[in-house]
């Protein structure tokens, strides 16, 4: 339920690139905290014991989605530095967007909402894959934001939404699995 994605689960990660050779750039949103750098580390398989929190990192993946290959490049790069530059970079370089909140902070959830706008006025006319993130789903007892509300929230802002926990691998599959569905409806689109 309000999952982005179809059911199939059988998916492989790979290295190597798309038989067109295309790499797809999807960028990483949200306020400090919320679990980015955890989910892109995961995408890298790099996550491992030592909890160092650096960010401002791209990590290259080649995903086998629907047995199709597609090349990722994803950017943890939104808080490298607090230049204005590089916020605009971020909402003109994706060909995907990930706006991630956590479940246990409301101010984050308020916060990817105007991103989510901010995109919009920067990408207007374009149709580009968004997807809202809702992520610590694992904390329970500290939630702040329902599930409901995630999913009303993507209605409005008509993107896709996924509920994930960066701890326990909730869901971090699909989120990846989803964007490359995403973007390949997007692209079969624009191409009829
Ligand atoms: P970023 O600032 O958005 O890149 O967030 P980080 O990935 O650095 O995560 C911030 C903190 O939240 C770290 O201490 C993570 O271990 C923790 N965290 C991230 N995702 C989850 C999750 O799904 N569940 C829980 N319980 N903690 C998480």
């Amino acid at each position: 339920r309000n999952s982005c994605v179809s059911d199939s689960s059988d998916s492989v990660i790979s290295s190597g690139s798309d038989s067109e050779g295309q790499v797809y750039k999807v960028v990483l949103l949200g306020e400090h905290g919320v679990g980015k750098t955890s989910l892109a580390r995961i995408f890298a398989g790099v996550e491992d014991a030592n909890d160092n929190e650096e960010t401002g990192n791209t990590y290259d993946r080649t995903l086998e989605v629907d047995d199709e290959e597609t090349s990722i490049l994803l950017y943890d790069i939104w808080e490298q530095d607090n230049s204005q530059w590089l916020k605009d970079q971020c909402m003109r370089m994706g060909d995907a967007y990930i706006i991630v909140y956590s479940v246990t902070d409301k101010s984050s959830f308020e916060k990817a909402s105007e991103l989510r706008i901010q995109l919009r006025r920067a990408r207007q006319a374009e149709n580009i894959p968004i997807i809202l993130v809702g992520n610590k789903s694992d904390l329970v007892r500290s939630r702040e934001v329902s599930v409901d509300e995630g999913s009303a929230c993507a209605v409005v802002f008509d993107c896709k939404f996924i509920e994930t926990s960066a701890s326990l691998h909730h869901n971090v599959r699909d989120l990846f699995e989803g964007i490359v569905r995403q973007i390949r409806l997007r692209k079969d689109s624009k191409e009829e």
